[in-house]
């Protein structure tokens, strides 16, 4: 699954992190998932919590910011919002679309707890 995937390498690069920072556990993740990204926010909640059992982000909350998709028209240059990747331009029917927002896929930031707390 997709979104496992994902999980996996989110929980990797997070412990990393965490690790290099001497924390004891992480407490949270913020992500940054554009609606174009192609990611499933609940899918990858899901999956995130099965792929950090045994790890410093085992007890970590998810919070997914969702930028919408903006399109750019390359005739006119309206921007728009877009909800798939093949639109059109509602001002001059141009399929020269350039997405512009929407397709991020970050790590914004984590927060990690010290040790022995
Ligand atoms: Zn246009």
């Amino acid at each position: 699954m997709h979104e496992m995937s994902i999980a996996l390498s989110i929980v990797d690069a997070v412990e990393a992190k965490a690790r290099e920072e001497g924390a004891g556990r992480i407490s949270g993740v913020d992500l940054l998932i554009g609606k174009l990204a192609g990611i499933e926010p609940e899918s990858l909640k899901f999956c995130f919590s099965s792929a950090s059992k045994g790890t410093l982000a085992e007890d970590a909350v998810l919070a997914i910011d969702e930028p919408e998709g903006i399109g750019e028209c390359g005739e006119c240059g309206m921007r728009f919002p877009v909800t798939f990747y093949y639109a059109e331009c509602p001002e001059c029917r141009s399929l020269r679309i350039k997405i512009v927002s929407g397709e991020e896929f970050l790590i914004q930031s984590i927060t990690i707890e010290e040790e022995g707390e």
